[in-house]
Order: structure tokens, then C-alpha cells, then sequence
């Protein structure tokens, strides 16, 4: 079977003997003793009725004048024919336990089957089967329609089986005894029953996901799997046997419009899986075109002869299969993961198909896989569709994770740049707010603290020293005759005399740890702390001895500078605050201007 070159033999054989055989009566059947199953394709002759008009009389006749041909190739199925066809084949029964036989027209499609018996003594039993007839007048309940034959021991028997059909015309004919149709009928049940399970469980199991994570995708899926198990309850007889077993409109819309359905869904899974719109603008049009030709197919199923409906699913499917490779690829080329694993899926599903293709083209030989390899592949495709919808389910997921951690990434970076930046600003700030204080504390014209700064720093002092019993003197000092100065050498020099003063008065006190300020004009204060009055003195008459002698330069000439001075050392004791202390220590300095200024009085 392998090489082109032994199939080319084959095929050349087989024609040779179909020429040979033709115009010959084909070998009766015998059934013999330990014989079960028989298929009668080698032993069937076929002639074709176009006007489908003929009857039994016209097919008995036929015999004698040689119509009837082998079939082709030895093929059973003859394509989408119009009228009817009969078939003949001679059968006798020499099995002696075996008196009855069941005939099993294995496609389950054909609309309406006429079995005749043609007994030797001329007697004629007729019976009818197909889906144009009722289920249930079936001889025994099953998928492809039967008809049970009686077979008297030893006499030939003629069986002419007439065939009308919208569907595909295929006699795949079988004669059974009881058991060993049973037998194998169970073994197609079990096959089946595994088949449709695994699709039930995965359709359990994705139902569940979409209705708890509500995406699209496999919404579409349960929509495939459903139409595709209809397409397959369809084709092999199941829907007619469980679903619709009394309309014979479904029995044959069913496949045309199951296949719409199927594609429909098909493609919409593959647009949303896929991410079609977002990765492949253009793409997605022409997905959209396909499921519109399908939907509109679909339609059209349910009016037009059922013929075309049929042949133009079945051509239109071609286009779906080939457009859905085509888009995943590219996909794929754009770095979308998860395609693989959907062009995976839909490889395991055409290899199914293929198979059944080059088991029917005679490559492959017919057991269990290549039997059953569309239900192997449709299951296998869609539990790795599943596994695909999950693989997906997760990249989008981490993805999303992905993007929240950046984002919080980006929002932490902003807070930290905008955190530095109101950090800064208040640093600024602060600073400027120190430097206010520091000016608001200060003296503009001399740089020494100014009397409110003085009055707060000494009413602290004043508290200290009450605490500690230490004692505190005040001076308050006055430059002499100050207006004079201003007058004869002008406004700015006075200016930096009084700036002269300031910083010689601070020179000779800042030894002594004295608070010194500028009390307004040309008056000074200062605090000096643990001292007495008698220490007090002493430092005051080295302050005013300090402005006397020390040269005042200013503007190229010297100006003779003198300032009086009044000490009082507060009782602190007392605690009578700033004031009374600062009012003694002015009526000192009063004691001293009147006494002829440059001088110091204490009180
Ligand atoms: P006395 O010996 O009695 O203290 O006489 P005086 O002239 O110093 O006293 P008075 O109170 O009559 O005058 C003070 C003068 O000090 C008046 C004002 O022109 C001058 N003065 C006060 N503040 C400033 C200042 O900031 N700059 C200058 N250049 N002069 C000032
Ligand atoms: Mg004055
Ligand atoms: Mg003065």
C-alpha cells in the first residue's frame, strides 16, 4: 500500500478487472458456516435510474438483459446522483442455524431505501427504511438503517435494494448475523458514548469557566463543540436515532445547517482567541465575511433544495479551514503565544479529517484509529482548545498583573520625586522663614538685636536668674548730644557712627556675656548676667571709657563720640518683670545726662 508506485499497480489492476467484469453476472453470495459478516460490496450490481420512475418489474428484467454493473473501483459511494439507484446482488443462506440475517446500510443518510427479497417460488417481501421513513419502523433501533432477512437454507435468494437520495449516494452494505451485529453495534455504542462524554466533561467544565470569568472566547467554544458533536449526531445517525427521530426534514437539514454552525462558531472562536481585531485589522474583515457566507448559508439551508445546501457547506468548510490556518499563522508571525497552541489544536483536527480521507482513498488501512479519527481528533482538538483557552486565560492574567506592577511602580517613583520635591520646597521655605525671624529679631541700621528680640531674651534671663539666684544688671546707654553730630557732619555719618558705636559697645561686652541691643535712636541696652551692681559699674565705666577714647573715623575726620550711661542691678528677687528694671535704669541714665553726660550713674 505504501509507495505511489504499488498504489498506481493497484489501481491499474482493479481497473482491468472492472473492465473484465463488466457486462458479467457477478458471484452469488454464499454464506457459509462460521461466516458472521459479510460485506456485499464485491458481490453488489448497480444500474442507474435517472428518471427514477422504474419499478421492481424494470429491475427484475434489468437482470436478464445485463444492466447491472460491479461498482466502481469497488467504491460505495457514488457522489451527489439525481434519480434513483438499484442494486442487486444474489445471496444463499447454507448456514442451517443462521435463518435469518440483518442488512445494515452502514451511512446513515440516505433519504429513502426499498429492499426487496426475491424468493425463488417468485414471492416478493418488500420493506422500506431510511430517514424519510419513521425511526421506529426500523427492525432493530440503531443508527444506520436495517432490514432483517429472512434466507430459506440452500436456495438462492435475489435482494434488490432501490435508492433515493438528497444526500451523498453510498451503499455501504453488510449482511450480520444477529450476534455478530449486536457484538459490534455495542463495540460502536462504547466508541460513541466515549467520544460524546468527553465532550459533555469538556463542556461542563467550560460552561463553569464562562460563567464565572465571562469571556467571550469561551462562550464560542461551548458554541463549536455543541455544533461540532451535532455535525458528527448528524452524520452518523445518532440525532436521527436520539434527537429527531420523526422529522425527516432535520434528518437531512441537519448536516448543512450543523456545519453553518459549526464554522460560525468556529471562526468567532478564532477571532476571539485569536485577538484577530487588535493584532490583524484586515484579517478580521475577511473573518467577518466567512461567518457572514456561513450564517447566510445557514439560512438558506433551512429553504433551498437540500442538495446544493449540502454540497456548498461541505465546499464552503475548505475555505474556513484554510482562512483559520491562514490567520493563526499570522498571529503567530505577529508574537502571540497562545496561537501554537490553537494551530496545534486545529492540525490534530485536519490530521482526523485526512485520515478518514486516505482511509476512503485506500492509503490507510480501515481499523479503530482511522475508523474513528475524526471523533480522536475532535476530541483531542478540542481538549487542547481547552488547555489553550486556560494557557490563555493565565497570559492574559499575568499580563495584567504586569501592567498593575508597573503602574504602581511608575505611582511609588512619582511619590518619591514629588515627596523630594515638597521636601525641598520646605527646606526653602524653612530657611526663609529662619531668615524672617532672624531679621524680625535684629536691628537693621546697627546688626545688634533690637528691643523687642531684647525684651523677650531678657524677661528668659530674668527668669534664670531668679531660678539660679544669680544676680542681673541692666545699662542703658545714651550717645551725648547726638542731634549736634547729625547736624554738622550730616545724616549718614551719623548713620555710621551710631553703626560705630554699636560695634565698639559689642567688642567690650561680648567678654562679658552681655545681651546687647539697639533700643531705638541713638540708645543702646544691654544685660549683663551673674553680675552685680558693683560689677556692673565696673564694665559700664569700661564701655563709656571705650566710646570716649577709641577714634570714631568717619568721612576723613574723626568725631569725637560720648555716650552716659545708667546701671541698675534689678532685684530678682522681686520678680516685677522688664519693666519696672528698665524704668530704673532710665531714670540712672537721666541721673547721668544731667549730670554733665560722659558719665555713669548707677540706681
Ligand atoms: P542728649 O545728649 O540729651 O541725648 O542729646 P541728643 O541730641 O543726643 O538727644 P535728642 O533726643 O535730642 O536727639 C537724638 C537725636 O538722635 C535726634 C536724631 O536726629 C538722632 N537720631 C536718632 N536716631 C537716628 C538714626 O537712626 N540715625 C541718625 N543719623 N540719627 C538719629
Ligand atoms: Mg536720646
Ligand atoms: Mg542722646
Amino acid at each position: 500500500m505504501g509507495n505511489p508506485f504499488h498504489r498506481l499497480c493497484t489501481l491499474f489492476l482493479l481497473l482491468s478487472a472492472t473492465a473484465t467484469a463488466l457486462g458479467q453476472a457477478l458471484p452469488e453470495l454464499r454464506l457459509t458456516p462460521g461466516l458472521s459478516e459479510q460485506s456485499l460490496t464485491a458481490y453488489t450490481g448497480y444500474y442507474h435510474d435517472a428518471s427514477g420512475d422504474e419499478g421492481l418489474d424494470a429491475a427484475i428484467r434489468g437482470l436478464g438483459a445485463g444492466r447491472y454493473q460491479p461498482l466502481p473501483n469497488g467504491k460505495t459511494s457514488l457522489g451527489f446522483q439525481r434519480g434513483a439507484f438499484w442494486f442487486h446482488a444474489r445471496l444463499r443462506n447454507e448456514v442451517r442455524d443462521e435463518p435469518r440475517w440483518l442488512l445494515v446500510q452502514q451511512y446513515a443518510l440516505s433519504d429513502e431505501l426499498d429492499v426487496y427479497l426475491r424468493y425463488p417460488d417468485g414471492y416478493v417481501e418488500h420493506q422500506a427504511g431510511g430517514d424519510h421513513h419513521p425511526f421506529d419502523n426500523r427492525s432493530v433501533r440503531y443508527r444506520h438503517p436495517n432490514f432483517r432477512l429472512d434466507l430459506p437454507l440452500g436456495q438462492p435468494v435475489d435482494l434488490f435494494v432501490r435508492v433515493r437520495s438528497q444526500s451523498s449516494m453510498q451503499v455501504p452494505l453488510t449482511l450480520y448475523t444477529p450476534r455478530a451485529f449486536t457484538e459490534q453495534s455495542r463495540d460502536a455504542q462504547l466508541a460513541m458514548g466515549v467520544y460524546y462524554g468527553i465532550l459533555l466533561a469538556l463542556f461542563a467544565y467550560n460552561l463553569v469557566l464562562w460563567l464565572s470569568l465571562r469571556d467571550a472566547s469561551y462562550f464560542w467554544y461551548l458554541f463549536h463543540i455543541s455544533a461540532f458533536g451535532l455535525v458528527l449526531l448528524s452524520l452518523y445517525g445518532l440525532g436521527f436515532e436520539y434527537l429527531w427521530s420523526r422529522s425527516s426534514w432535520l434528518a437531512d437539514r441537519s448536516i448543512p445547517i450543523s456545519i453553518c454552525l459549526a464554522q460560525v462558531a468556529m471562526q468567532q472562536f478564532a477571532r476571539h482567541f485569536l485577538g484577530v481585531r487588535e493584532r490583524w485589522r484586515n484579517g478580521d474583515f475577511v473573518s467577518i465575511s466567512v461567518i457572514a457566507l456561513f450564517a447566510a448559508l445557514g439560512l438558506a439551508s433551512t429553504a433551498i433544495p437540500i442538495r446544493p445546501a449540502t454540497e456548498l457547506s461541505v465546499l464552503a468548510v475548505f475555505i474556513s479551514v484554510a482562512w483559520i490556518a491562514v490567520e493563526t499563522i499570522v498571529v503567530l508571525r505577529r508574537g502571540y503565544k497562545p496561537a501554537w497552541l490553537f494551530l496545534l489544536a486545529w492540525s490534530v483536527l485536519l490530521l482526523g479529517i485526512a485520515m478518514v480521507a486516505m482511509v476512503a482513498f485506500g492509503v490507510l488501512p480501515k481499523n479503530f484509529l482511522t475508523e474513528y479519527s475524526v471523533q480522536i481528533g475532535s476530541a483531542l482538538e478540542m481538549l487542547l482548545l481547552s488547555i489553550a483557552l486556560s494557557y490563555r486565560y493565565a497570559s492574559l492574567r499575568n499580563e495584567n498583573e504586569r501592567i498593575v506592577r508597573q503602574a504602581k511602580q511608575h505611582l511609588q517613583q512619582q511619590v518619591e520625586i514629588r515627596t523630594a520635591e515638597l521636601r525641598a520646597a520646605l527646606d526653602d521655605l524653612e530657611t526663609a522663614h529662619a531668615r524672617l525671624s532672624e531679621y524680625s529679631r535684629h536691628d537693621g541700621l546697627t546688626g545688634l538685636y533690637n528691643r523687642a528680640h531684647f525684651r523677650e531674651a531678657f524677661e528668659s534671663l530674668l527668669a534664670k536668674a531668679g531660678e539660679e539666684r544669680t544676680p542681673i544688671a541692666l545699662l542703658m546707654i545714651d550717645l551725648d548730644h547726638f542731634k549736634s553730630i547729625n547736624d554738622h557732619y550730616g545724616h549718614l555719618a551719623g548713620d555710621d557712627c551710631l553703626r560705630w558705636a554699636a560695634q565698639t559697645m559689642g567688642s567690650v561686652l561680648q567678654p562679658h556675656g552681655a545681651l546687647l541691643a539697639r533700643f531705638g535712636g541713638e540708645e543702646f541696652i544691654a544685660a549683663l548676667p551673674g553680675m552685680d551692681l558693683g560689677e556692673a559699674y565696673a564694665v559700664a565705666e569700661e564701655l563709656r571709657r571705650a566710646v570716649r577714647e577709641r577714634p570714631c573715623l568717619c568721612g576723613g575726620s574723626i568725631i569725637e563720640i560720648s555716650a552716659s550711661i545708667g546701671v541698675h542691678a534689678v532685684d530678682v528677687a522681686a520678680r516685677n518683670g522688664i519693666d519696672p528694671a528698665l524704668q530704673i535704669a532710665d531714670q540712672a541714665l537721666y541721673e547721668a545726662k544731667s549730670q554733665g553726660r560722659d558719665c555713669v550713674r548707677v540706681l
